[in-house]
Parts: structure tokens; sequence; C-alpha cells
């Protein structure tokens, strides 16, 4: 079952208070329409009553899709929690879990997995289009507004980098991704039981550590 409460808000804008509805799990087996909302952001959308502005509150969500068989954990902040105790089962079970610190990250995230994707590949596939764009274009890093997931056919990964004025659109073989991992397979691995952050920040780090700048 999803989970959800109501709480008094109060209006960033006006200042005065208001009730709202904030989930803290979707199980998107139960409740298809909440996934909806999720990948729209309605779900994190409010209208203030008095002033009727319009607003997103991002709270800590835990997202649970069975039949994809993965668990985001949408959450800003890292809680430093001890998650293995919920996290041991659903490992074992095959889950993949991960967490997501923006609505953006969370939404790509959903599309990967719900595509049957390996979000490491994805990663993997979104720094070398972005390196790719910078070497090809001579193009300024600062110039790129963001790197995106778009989908995977017949074995090949669409990704688009975007710019202030226009993108690009890549187009790799994920044999070839595939290949790139297996070459240096333990800077991928990924702890699953921790609820990792697998974004642009880990895929960069990595690059770092593995040329000793970090
Ligand atoms: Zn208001």
């Amino acid at each position: 079952m999803s989970r959800s409460r109501e709480t008094e808000y109060k209006c960033p804008y006006c200042g005065r208070e208001f009730g709202i509805t904030v989930y803290d799990s979707v199980e998107t087996a139960k409740d298809p329409d909440l996934r909806d909302a999720c990948m729209s952001g309605d779900i994190f959308r409010h209208s203030c009553p008095h002033c009727h502005t319009d607003f997103m509150v991002q709270n800590p969500l835990v997202y649970i899709d069975a039949a994809h068989k993965f668990v985001i954990w949408l959450s800003s902040q890292d809680t430093g929690a001890d998650l293995s105790a919920l996290s041991g089962p659903l490992d074992a079970q095959g889950y993949k879990l991960r967490r997501c610190k923006t609505l953006k990250e969370f939404t790509e995230k959903i599309q990967i997995f719900e595509d049957g994707m390996d979000d490491v590949l994805v990663e993997l596939a979104k720094y070398d289009s972005f390196i790719e764009y910078i070497d090809n274009k001579k193009g300024d890093p600062s110039s790129v507004t963001g790197v995106e997931y778009q989908r995977a056919d017949n074995g090949v990964l669409k990704v688009n980098v975007r710019t202030d004025d226009r993108g690009m659109s890549f187009l790799i073989p994920v044999y070839m991704l595939e290949e790139e991992i297996e070459t240096n397979k333990e800077l991928y691995e990924v702890d699953n039981r921790q609820f990792p952050c697998i974004n642009d920040e880990w895929i960069i780090s990595l690059f770092m550590e593995s040329s000793g700048e970090a």
C-alpha cells in the first residue's frame, strides 16, 4: 500500500496555513496513477487556497516498483541511517536499491529501470556523450545545461546533451558500454544495500579517483 498523510503547511508566498496530502511511499502495483503523478511531478505540486500560488514540496518518498524490481528513495539528504534491515531482504530478492537527490534524477531513474536498463551503464553513456560533445564540438562545458537519458531501442542507447541554444543526440551501442565496464569491473561496482546515488556526481568521482585527482 502507498502511504500518505495530511499535514499543515505554511504557504511560502502568503504565509497562511492550509492542509496538504504528503506521500511517504508509493507502490506502483497498487496505485498505477501515483506512478504517473511521480513522473509528472504532480505528486509534489500543491496550490495555496488563499493566494492561489502553485509550488512544489519535495518531501522524502520511497518508490516501490515490484514488477520491475526496484526501490528508489527520493531524499536530498543522506540520513545516515543504517538501512541494512530494510535493504538486506530486498537485495536478496534482486531489487535494485537507489537514492535520488532530485526530482529530475528520480524521474529519469524510474524510466531507466522501467526500460530494464542498468543505470551504471546509462551513467557511463551519459558521461561518454558529454566528453564526446566537448571534444568534438570544442564546446564550453559550462554551456551544457543537462545530459539526459532518452531511451534504449534494439541494443542502442540514446542520450541527449542539452545546451542553452541547442543540443545534440548520441546513439551508443549497449555492447560497447558493457565492454567498457567489463575492462574495469571493480571501478563500477556499487553496494546495492546502501541505496547508492548513481548519478553524474558519482560517475565523475570514479574518474577523479582513478586519475588520482580526488
Ligand atoms: Zn499562499
